[in-house]
């Protein structure tokens, strides 16, 4: 199957220029103009759009369990979801439960996936087995192409935790076997330090004292050392403070190191937490103080943060309510995915001349290279996967819609900025208008290798 997206002003890295793109076999066959017809083509008119790289959203939850509760999105309505905002490949994790063997998990997220997804989509791995036979099966599963590992320095009831000199021994041990590492920054110690009983634990807002900044700054500095000293490829997940983003700016000078931000964090902060149904934005880390989200959003603007991805973790509306006078029993997370690049673009707008391609840098162009999918994935090039989407940035202002799984609304009041004309995926038109085309199949590919 051919298509010729003619007349568009494609976004390449560093300009954007009018080009029409050959599209074959899923892949960017040619870049033009091409002034006679192409046989068999099916043209699509890309004159006043804009043609973007698939965006990649690194990092999501969906199809899980977390505690009690079973999160609100599928494969099936996060991929949707995704696409119809144009971000066609989604990293989601794969949890090691307490009595499971690594391969098995691997498997069942594997079965729960296929043929439910809209987009390529992969997984980072969490073990949590770390005897001679957990790292044996971690480094099949990073042979197999899982070679990114997600560490936490916090959850240690969830059975996930890892203190320090576990995790400097995971690195020490995977890195030199090409693995990279993802690592959830809360210090268990300072955490603990806090003492709950002394706080109202009916107010959502306690929960930002529960986990406080310091947390985080800690934690991040310890996982930087690490890093530094095996040179080893770190990427710090849902930074939210802005002192943690500085660690990151700092140590970026001296190893592989790369940090992302959650829409949340620049757009929300915990004065949130204060409203009536305030514990529907309960998440961790937790909101920050406005201070803290304006300095982040500075830095964001200026290309201090490598990347943005939503840790989409949307719950049903009744779950989050329902719980009474301890807000730790409030499933902590909020939906993101379809608000990203539209908040991102708004956010990116104002501070740079040609602010698509600082978007497409953060949410397709860094990610791809952090993750090593590129060039792959998050570029335009000839060979590249052709998911693509052609955009329209003048178009009706519409409300944003995070996610499609009948939870509520976390932007609310705040519009979409761009237009999805199409999304491909593979070189297939999935999305027309901003929905998903009629007919349209699951046809997402997982990234690994088999
Ligand atoms: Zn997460």
């Amino acid at each position: 199957m051919k298509v010729l997206i003619r007349n568009g002003k494609v976004c390449f890295e560093n300009a954007i220029a009018a080009a029409d793109l050959l599209v074959e076999n899923g892949k960017v066959a040619a870049l033009g103009p091409f002034n006679d017809a192409i046989r068999s083509a099916r043209i699509i008119d890309a004159k006043g759009l804009f043609v973007l790289p698939g965006f990649i959203d690194i990092h999501t939850h969906l199809d899980d369990q977390i505690g009690r509760f079973y999160l609100a999105d599928t494969y099936q309505t996060g991929t949707q979801v995704a696409v119809q905002n144009g971000v066609t490949t989604i990293y989601t994790f794969i949890t090691q439960g307490r009595h499971e063997r690594l391969p098995e998990a691997i498997a069942n997220a594997k079965a729960k996936a296929r043929g439910h997804c809209y987009c390529d989509y992969m997984w980072h791995l969490t073990p949590t087995v770390f005897d001679e036979d957990g790292y044996h099966e971690i480094e099949k599963a990073i042979q197999s192409g899982f070679r990114s590992i997600k560490l936490y320095t916090t959850y240690k009831k969830a059975g996930i935790f890892s203190d320090y000199k576990q995790i400097e021994e995971v690195v020490k041990k995977l890195a030199p076997r090409d693995a990279q590492f993802l690592v959830h920054c809360e210090d268990e110690d300072v955490l603990n330090r806090v003492d709950a009983g002394r706080l109202d634990l009916s107010q959502p807002f306690t929960h930002s004292l529960m986990r406080p900044k310091e947390a985080e700054i800690k934690a991040i500095a310890e996982v930087l050392k690490i890093a530094t000293k095996y040179q080893a490829r770190v990427h710090i997940v849902h930074v939210s403070t802005p002192e943690g983003v500085e660690l990151v700016q700092r140590a970026r000078r001296e190893a592989p190191v790369t940090c992302e931000t959650a829409p949340h964090y620049l757009w929300l902060n915990n004065s949130w937490l204060q409203k009536p149904d305030g514990h529907r934005w309960l998440c961790t880390p937790p909101l920050r103080s406005e201070p803290d989200q304006q300095q982040l959003r500075a830095q964001a603007g200026q290309g201090a943060i490598d990347l943005f991805a939503t840790d989409h973790c949307a719950f049903k509306k009744a779950d989050k309510d329902d719980w009474h006078s301890d807000i730790r029993d409030v499933p902590s997370g909020i939906a993101g995915i379809g608000a990203l690049p539209h908040l991102a673009y708004a956010l990116l707008r104002p501070h740079a001349s040609n602010a698509l391609i600082e978007l497409a840098q953060r949410i397709a162009t860094a990610p791809a290279k952090a993750f090593r999918i590129y060039p792959q994935k998050g570029t335009i090039k000839v060979g590249s996967d052709a998911d693509l989407s052609i955009v329209d940035i003048h178009g009706q202002a519409r409300p944003i819609q995070s996610s499609l799984a009948g939870s509520y609304e976390t932007y609310p009041g705040q519009s979409r900025t761009l237009d999805f004309k199409y999304v491909l995926v593979h070189g297939e038109v999935v999305v027309s208008n901003n929905q998903l085309l009629e007919g349209s199949l699951p046809g997402g590919a997982c990234l690994c290798r088999n």
